[in-house]
């Protein structure tokens, strides 16, 4: 299960961001000037698990359909126009998950949907999964010390409810579900918007390589441009590899040691 987001048409409410906090408990934070636009969380953090981006461009509108029956669409803005991108983020509970490999007490664990959660009474605070995830999504809670992030709303799932960001946002811009239909709806789309003559629409995070991401998006720009790293490395599977290769020394080490004793004793 996850979610496919298509910033296409997000509006920048913020629902998501609010209900994530209400449902969750997550501490309030938001008030500061950024200057970032209307962003005013800035990031993913222990205390923001959904984060609205706001992208201010000099370019055209093109397409940005708000996807509510009845709602007149925005105007298009001409050629030298200006646009707002808006995205909102969030973990992308990864199949291969960085943060969960590194974790030394167990507390980040993959649930029976899928997901990657952090225990909250386990987490001990060390930090190791913080520079593991390449998406900047872990975070120390100040005060508190225990790293804290979306746990996918593991109980609404478990009580059958969609995740409360999902449920909150007016235009579907979050979808949730399983992901091979996610992956079908995004790849629509992709090819509606593509048709309607937005080429530079791609898909992030889509294909089932890679990390494998429970979390994709449908963007407008290059994925640098939301603050998402073009390329994420796993890299846990270098530690995985290097590990292999230091074993693979010390075994030819050993060997070595033997034959000279061998040697020795004739
Ligand atoms: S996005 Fe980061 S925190 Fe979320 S599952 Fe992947 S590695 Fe872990
Ligand atoms: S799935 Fe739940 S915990 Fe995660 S961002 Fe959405 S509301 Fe927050
Ligand atoms: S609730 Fe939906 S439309 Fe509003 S900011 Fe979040 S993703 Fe965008």
């Amino acid at each position: 299960m996850g979610f496919f987001t298509d910033t296409t048409v997000c509006i920048g409410c913020k629902a998501c961001e609010v209900a994530c906090k209400e449902w969750n408990d997550v501490p309030d934070t938001i008030g500061q000037l950024t200057g970032e636009s209307y962003d005013n969380t800035s990031a993913l953090g222990a205390n923001t698990w959904r984060h609205v981006a706001f992208i201010e461009q000099r370019k055209p509108v093109k397409v940005q359909e708000a996807g509510l029956e009845g709602l007149e669409e925005p105007s298009g803005g001409d050629e030298d126009g200006f646009r707002w991108l808006m995205s909102s983020d969030v973990c992308k509970h990864c199949t291969e998950a960085p943060c969960l490999d590194v974790c030394p007490t167990g507390a980040i664990f993959r649930t029976e949907f899928g997901t990657v959660v952090v225990q909250e009474d386990v987490c001990n605070g060390c930090g190791y999964c913080i520079p593991a995830c390449p998406f900047g999504v872990l975070d120390r809670r100040q005060g508190d010390g225990r790293v804290w992030k979306c746990t996918l709303c593991y109980d609404r799932l478990k009580g059958h409810m969609e995740p409360a960001c999902a449920q909150a946002c007016p235009t579907d811009s979050i979808q949730f579900g399983p992901l091979d239909e996610l992956r079908e709806k995004a790849n629509g789309r992709l090819e509606m918007v593509h048709e309607a003559g937005v080429t530079d629409a791609r898909l992030y995070g889509a294909d089932e390589g890679g990390y494998g991401m429970g979390a994709f998006f449908l963007l407008l720009d290059d994925p640098e441009v939301y603050g998402l790293p073009p390329d994420p490395e796993v890299v846990t599977r270098k530690t995985k590899s290097l590990w292999g290769a230091a074993a693979a020394a010390a075994g030819a080490l050993a060997l070595g040691v033997a034959a000279a004793f061998a040697g020795g004793a004739r």
